[in-house]
This record gives structure tokens, C-alpha cells and sequence, in this order.
């Protein structure tokens, strides 16, 4: 199989209800890239990346649509014998930008898995449930705002809340983990403040919810803040933006920071080197999340296909985007959240194929 075409597609994301409020930004919208990868049989893999917002990591949506063009006309008569030999035709091309190549990892896990009749999930090792659990994430508003929002979403079934912290005094940050905490009443409880806290305020969260079962995600900017204060907290900490790739997993286990993790697809550069971390995270009875930044519901599905292959003992759950937005590219079998928890598409491949014409015209063809 080679491939023969590979189209790049825009796609804006509007945020359902009240914009998406986080340390590094609120967001009412995001700008989605979209990546179709044609074989020469005449079957379509689609891959999706979507950074939200430029400043939540180095990367920023035009950025990955000028990766995946300079990588494209080089791919296009590439013979594919599987997705890892793609991700090493990719690292010939371009140094870096592993969240512009997993749009592409992405698309050809798809059309591997669509060309052979194999679910994605089943390529990345074999399922071991039909459904995994998801987790909702409230974002950074007033504490009795979100406290009623937390109500409200244990009430729909999930069974694991994030509450996003961080950018704004750390009393406030405190006055909405108690009160989510004493409305709730939930023991999966995720503090989540996406790197914007000082070692201090992370400490004084730690003294003043000594009480509250909670997780410390990704509380400091790096990994050596974290290691200054590990001893004085009694909390689990998990990472998330600190690993940015397997080497940065092995890193922070050798050295003891953190408990967990909270990984994305995209940031590994797809999901071949997911399923990577997933084993090392395994080998180390590691629990860690499967999600990405945000996107549609291409890459919903690729974060629940590898979400189904981990052991359930260390999925700490499925984060979707969809879960704050109302749109779907694939209006047959749509991802979303029911209950809590997420079907694993059964079609082959990722499951997902987009409507005719929902995407519109591709900003770049090649082939
Ligand atoms: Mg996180």
C-alpha cells in the first residue's frame, strides 16, 4: 500500500455554553487541522491535531498545518507497511513538531485499521473493554459556580472530576476545591493547575485540603520545582505538560515525582508512541489518563482507542473535548460522553469517517 494523497483541512471548534477557562487562557473557540491520508486503493485515514490556544504549549495551529506541509509532498508515494515506519519516514523529514506528526500518525493507524479491517484500538494491542470511563473538567470560574457545576456532572455519571486551577490568588483556587469537595463528596478528584502555581501556593493547597483525597496535576512548570517540594506533600502528584516525550515519562518515574500522569496523544507525536508510554507506564504500575489538548471527534476516537488497551487498574479515565462542544464530524457515530463513560467506536480503524462536506474544501492537497 502506498499513499497517494494527503489533504490538510481547517476546521473551527466553537465551545459550547461558557467559554473554556484555564491558567493559560480562556478559550470559546479552537482552531482544528484536519489531516485525510489517501492510500492507493482508494481508502481514507484521517488524523486531526488541535492545540488549544498558542500558549498552552509550544505549538499553535498554523504551526501544525505548516509541519504537515512541508512534510506532506514527501509522504506521498511512500510505501506503508505499518505506522511506525511512517513515524520514522516523518523524523527523516522534520525535527520536532511531534503534535503536526500525530495528525498524521494518527490518519495512518486509521487507514491501516480501515485497509485490513482491524479496529485501531486492536492494532495498539488489543482492547480490554468496549467502554471506558471519562472524567469532566471544570473549568476556572467562581467557586460556587463551579461547585454547582460539579453537582450537576457527578449527577450525570462521571465518575472522576478535574477541577482547573491556577492564574488568579491561590485562596480562591482553595475556596473552590473545598466547596466541590463538601457539594460532591467525590474521592476522584483531580486539582488540575496546568503549571501556573509557585512551589508556595502548591504547598499551601497541600496544608489547607490536608483532608481531600485529591491529585496535584501538574501543579509547577517543571519537574525540579516538583522534586523541591515532593517530600512536603502528601498528596499523589501527577504530570502532564512536563511529558513531552517517552524519554521525559522515564525520566520523572527514575526520579520519583509524580504518581501519574495525565498524557495526550499529541504531544508524543501519535498514537505509536502513546501505546510506548503506556507500557512503561504499566511496567511501573504508573495509572495515567488518555486525552489530548482538544479536537474533534477523529481524535476523541484515538484517545479512546488507546484509552480501551490499558489495563483498567492504571486508566484513570478519557478526557473528550466533546464533552464542551456540541459538534461532531461523523454524524452516524459521533464520540461523546454517556453516562460518565465512552462507547469504543466499532467500525474499523478509529471508527470515525467525517461527513461529506463537513470538513470543506482541504486549505492543501498533495498528490
Ligand atoms: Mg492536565
Amino acid at each position: 500500500m502506498r499513499i497517494r494523497e494527503i489533504h490538510i483541512y481547517q476546521v473551527d471548534l466553537p465551545v459550547g455554553g461558557k467559554p473554556y477557562r484555564m491558567s493559560a487562557g480562556t478559550y470559546a473557540s479552537l482552531d482544528s487541522t484536519v489531516v485525510e491520508v489517501v492510500s492507493d486503493g482508494g481508502v481514507s485515514g484521517w488524523g486531526e491535531t488541535c492545540p488549544v490556544g498558542p500558549t498552552y504549549q509550544p505549538e499553535h495551529a498554523r504551526g501544525a498545518r505548516a509541519a504537515l506541509e512541508e512534510m506532506a509532498p514527501h509522504l506521498v508515494g511512500h510505501t506503508v507497511t505499518g505506522p511506525l515506519a511512517v513515524r520514522h519516514a516523518m523524523e527523516d523529514l522534520l525535527n520536532g513538531h511531534n503534535y503536526a506528526k500525530a495528525a498524521l500518525d494518527i490518519a495512518v493507524h486509521d487507514l491501516v485499521g480501515k485497509t485490513y479491517g482491524i479496529r485501531v484500538c486492536d492494532l495498539l494491542g488489543g482492547a480490554v473493554t468496549d467502554r471506558v470511563d471519562s472524567y469532566y473538567a471544570l473549568t476556572v470560574d467562581d467557586p460556587d459556580e463551579v461547585a454547582r457545576e460539579a453537582v450537576e456532572r457527578i449527577g450525570e455519571g462521571y465518575p472522576r472530576l478535574q477541577i482547573k486551577v491556577g492564574g488568579r490568588p491561590v485562596e480562591l483556587d482553595i475556596e473552590t476545591i473545598r466547596k466541590v469537595w463538601e457539594a460532591t463528596g467525590c474521592t476522584r478528584l483531580a486539582v488540575d493547575a496546568n503549571r501556573a502555581l509557585t512551589t508556595r501556593d502548591t504547598l499551601r493547597i497541600g496544608r489547607e485540603c490536608a483532608d481531600i483525597p485529591l491529585i496535584l496535576e501538574q501543579p509547577c512548570a517543571t519537574m525540579e520545582e516538583i522534586a523541591a517540594i515532593r517530600g512536603q506533600l502528601h498528596h499523589p502528584v501527577y504530570l502532564d505538560e512536563c511529558t513531552e516525550s517517552l524519554s521525559s515519562v522515564i525520566r520523572a518515574i527514575s526520579l520519583g515525582v509524580c504518581d501519574g500522569f495525565g498524557l495526550k496523544v499529541t504531544r508524543f507525536g501519535g498514537l505509536g508512541a502513546m501505546a510506548a508510554v503506556r507500557d512503561v507506564c504499566a511496567s511501573r504500575s504508573m495509572p495515567h489518563t488518555c486525552d489530548d489538548t482538544w479536537g474533534g471527534d477523529i481524535l476523541a476516537a484515538a484517545c479512546v482507542h488507546i484509552g480501551a488497551t490499558v489495563q483498567s487498574r492504571l486508566l484513570d479515565g478519557v478526557w473528550i473535548a466533546g464533552s464542551h462542544m456540541d459538534v461532531h464530524y461523523d454524524s452516524t457515530h459521533p464520540v461523546r460522553v454517556d453516562g460518565g463513560r465512552i462507547e469504543v467506536p466499532t467500525g474499523p480503524g478509529l471508527g470515525v469517517v467525517p461527513d461529506e462536506g463537513v470538513l470543506g474544501e482541504p486549505v492543501a492537497s498533495f498528490g
